[in-house]
């Protein structure tokens, strides 16, 4: 840090960042089912909160629609990895809509939660921004017994009924730090709240967080590519401010760096969201080795290998089987 004028340029690429698990199997989805069925394949609402990723999925004969009566009936549609309601399911169903489920693995695990607390009953406080499709998913497979909690400041107003009986959830992209500052404020008014069965926050938002700490230290600037509606890339914009970045800023695309903010910086970290296709980051690369940012140092956290196999509507073998 206060690197003195005229320290050289450099650039810190935080590891692990970019495509997850549950994205790559969400994207390969879409690219299996126009393989499959041929175009067009509609999907509900971006597959992944990416501008890049939708629109080449959309020059490829994707369709996107925000819900399924916008499909035409018997049409192949495809449900994002953010996940569905039973609702969603339910009326793709009636419409006789052959459904591709794209719902990542770990918010199926959460909607499993949900659906086990609240069958004991449980009052469920889901942690989570409101609007978000993720939260509209997971509070529909519980709707009845679940309660948004927004934010730590929420915390310590929200209404329960049973605090005996009581157990929060999460959304798989929140920042870490601010979750179990919530959970604290919680547990405060509520000591009997109970703890998910393992981490809602998914392993990739847990990951590009750690990395982006670790790279925030000692960057006078940090770019996070990533798209302004995905949660997890927002949050390594907040997370990268929260811990010694001087400046933070979000872009889709390497045009979109300013000149000025580069300004005396001699160390710029750059990271992306977990919906990022790499490319996107090597663009930002470029531009910046233009700027004269020509030496990159890997900043490592940890190895990702995680891989989850296809929707099991994409599975099927040359006999049929699934
Ligand atoms: Fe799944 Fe996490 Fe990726 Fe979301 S960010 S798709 S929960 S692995």
């Amino acid at each position: 840090r206060d690197e003195p004028v005229g320290a050289p340029k450099r650039v810190l690429l935080a590891a692990p960042r970019g495509y997850c698990a549950g994205v790559d199997r969400a994207v390969i989805a879409v690219e299996k089912a126009l393989e499959q069925y041929g175009a067009p394949v509609y999907v509900r609402k971006q597959i992944v909160h990416n501008i890049h990723v939708v629109s080449t999925l959309e020059q490829q004969g994707a369709i996107f629609v925000d819900e399924v009566d916008e499909v035409p009936e018997g049409a192949n549609v495809v449900f994002s990895a953010h996940g569905v309601s039973p609702m969603v399911v339910q009326s793709a169903s009636d419409r006789g809509l052959h459904a591709i489920d794209a719902t990542c693995p770990l918010v199926t695990k959460v909607h499993r939660e949900a659906v086990r607390f609240a069958k004991q009953d449980y009052e469920i406080l889901l942690i989570g921004h409101a609007g978000h499709e993720e939260v509209e998913g997971t509070m529909g497979h519980a709707p009845e017994r679940t309660t948004l909690v927004n934010n730590p400041d929420e915390a310590d107003t929200v209404e329960v009924k049973n605090p005996d009986h009581l157990v929060w959830l999460s959304q798989t992209t929140l920042s870490v730090d601010e979750t179990m500052e919530t959970v604290r404020r919680l547990r405060k008014r509520f000591p009997k709240l109970q703890d998910p069965p393992s981490d809602d926050i998914c392993y990739a938002t847990q990951n590009r967080q750690v990395a982006i700490k670790k790279v925030a230290r000692d960057a006078d600037l940090v770019i996070v590519v990533g798209s302004a509606n995905s949660s997890n890339s927002v949050r390594l914009v907040e997370v990268a401010l929260d811990h010694g970045a001087k400046a933070a800023y979000r872009i889709d695309y390497a045009h979109e760096i300013q000149q000025e903010w580069l300004d005396g910086v001699a160390t710029v970290g750059v990271t992306s969201g977990a919906s990022v296709p790499e490319v996107l980051v090597q663009e930002v690369l470029r531009d910046l080795a233009d700027a004269g940012y020509v030496d990159v140092e890997p900043v490592v956290t940890a190895e990702e290998d995680l891989m989850f196999s296809l929707p099991k509507e994409l599975r099927k073998t040359k006999s049929g089987a699934t």
